[in-house]
């Protein structure tokens, strides 16, 4: 039998707003333990929460972002259960009528492209941490981050493979940064997944018993997760029992699931609006406010780097990973000529992905902190177009501008690194070469076309990388061709 993979998403996204969802206590990470918890964060008697403005801002700017329905008029709920670190018994939420519904985000598998559509969005608060490390025979309370501002987002089950989800999750990290609603950040639990997994024979269109895994902080978890949830749903099914619907735990030492819960109930946490709030309301004008703010999104420049300047789709996917990579190209691309050299975009692009970000990426630096200016990358690529310099010296100048030495032009004079262009000089060197190598010069004339290179390669030597190798070929040639 073969079996067809379902997983549908919800992540949490926390809201990088300065106070909290309900309160004006700071959401800042790492302070000392309950310094960040007022009144309404403990739930003392008579407090009153009053909604954050700018959360609601930033869940509107993500329901324009993936094209969904904004309701004007949503409802904040209570969900209640009963933990230690929730002091007030209940979680306030949005349930039945959520502040964001539908809408869709692109993903890439396999150079493929699909949609995965969501179901809502809504805005909630976060409970507080139970600390067990470094405690003994009691547990820790730490209220920091009770209220802080979350946004859940909750995928429809569109996905068919760990692969697929992990693209899903990766998509929707990249966006959340892109419109600046949330800061990313994994490791401390500004953004996790908890993943609805379930198998059904291929082929049927209804859909089997679902697990769901908590709390997923990294995108190597979520597929590990994933990829033994479907071998143990599938197992169980192959000996003729029946998944049980629970909520489970990926624990990553050992690298499997785990019971935690049976699958609680929407009616466990008698869900009802909380007379505390009104209902909230998002004027039409304020709507237009916030799309008039959105910067250009990653799906617009694709397309715009594809047909203004000719980019590869692929490339133009990895260009837009993040807004501070497009715009490093962007910026690098409109300190060049384009008018000169309008094949420079695609140069400037390859540089991007390969050259930059992987410098980038050995030191640990984000493309907003690296140590040149996407002005010098434009003049630098330039110096290669207009053929001041070879693609081997332009390494070495991107090295030293890494270094700190500035400006490629600067570079290009202190060092004499100029590509020779006085032909007669580059005829000199081969004169000198040929005669220098007697024996290479009778194999390359008796079929040896190594022996060819190994001449090139000298030439390239005696001139230190300033020759054009393009132009050192034909001397060679019709040198020796006679
Ligand atoms: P809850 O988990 O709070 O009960 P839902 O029932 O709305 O909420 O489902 C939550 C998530 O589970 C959604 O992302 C949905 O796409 C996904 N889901 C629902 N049924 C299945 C299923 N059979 N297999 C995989 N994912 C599913
Ligand atoms: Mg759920």
């Amino acid at each position: 039998m073969k079996w067809e993979t379902v997983i549908g998403l919800e992540t949490h996204a926390q809201l990088n707003t300065r106070s909290k969802m309900f309160s004006a206590a700071a959401t800042a990470f790492g302070a000392a333990p309950n310094t960040q918890a007022c009144a309404v964060d403990i739930a003392l008697p008579g407090v009153l929460p009053v909604a954050n403005r700018e959360a609601v801002a930033k869940a509107v700017r993500f329901g324009l972002a993936i094209g969904g329905n904004i309701n004007r008029r949503s409802i904040f709920a209570r969900k209640n259960y009963f933990y230690p670190d929730l002091p007030k018994g209940y979680q306030i939420s949005q349930y039945e009528m959520p502040i964001v519904q539908g809408g869709a985000i692109g993903i890439y598998v396999n150079g493929k492209e699909k949609s995965v559509h969501l179901t809502r969005a809504h805005l909630e608060e976060d409970a507080g941490k139970s600390l067990h490390e470094g405690f003994h025979d009691f547990t820790g309370i730490d209220l920091n981050r009770a209220g802080t501002p979350l946004l859940e987002i909750v995928s429809e089950p569109d996905m068919r493979s760990a692969q697929e989800a992990v693209a899903y999750a990766k998509a929707l990290h990249a966006l959340v940064r892109w419109i600046d609603i949330c800061d990313g950040n994994m490791q401390e639990g500004s953004f996790r997944c908890d993943a609805n997994v379930s198998v059904r024979p291929a082929g049927s269109d209804r859909l089997g018993t679902r697990c769901e895994i908590k709390n997923l902080n990294s995108f190597r978890f979520l597929e590990r997760a994933i990829e033994f949830e479907v071998k143990r749903q599938i197992e169980i099914l192959e000996d003729g029992g029946k998944v049980v619907q629970e909520t489970r735990l990926y624990d990553a030492n050992k690298d499997e699931t785990r019971s935690m819960r049976i699958k609680e109930e929407a009616h466990d946490y008698r869900y009802f609006p909380d007379p505390d709030l009104l209902p909230l309301s998002v004027s039409e004008s304020w709507i237009r406010e916030i799309e008039r703010e959105m910067p250009e999104l990653p799906e617009t420049k694709r397309s715009r780097y594809v047909l203004e300047r000719g980019i590869a789709p692929s490339v133009a996917l990895q260009l837009t990973a993040s807004r501070d990579k497009a715009e490093f190209f962007e910026r690098s691309l409109g300190a060049t000529n384009l008018v000169l050299f309008p094949k420079i975009a695609e140069d400037i692009a390859n540089s991007t992905i390969t050259s930059i970000a992987g410098m980038a990426n050995l030191d640990g630096l984000e493309f907003s902190q690296i140590p040149i200016t996407p002005q010098q990358h434009g003049k630098l690529r330039e110096r290669v177009a207009d053929g001041t310099i070879s693609s081997k010296i332009a390494k070495e100048i991107l090295d030293a501008m890494w270094a700190g030495e500035g400006d490629p032009d600067a570079i290009i004079a202190k060092r004499g690194l100029k590509q020779i262009s006085d032909s007669g000089e580059l005829e000199r060197i081969c004169d000198e070469v040929i005669g220098a190598n007697p024996s290479q010069v009778a194999d390359y004339k008796g079929g040896k076309e190594k022996a060819f290179n190994s001449l090139v390669g000298q030439v390239m030597k005696l001139t230190k990388g300033k020759a054009n190798p393009q132009q050192v070929t034909e001397i060679l040639k019709r040198k020796l061709s006679g």
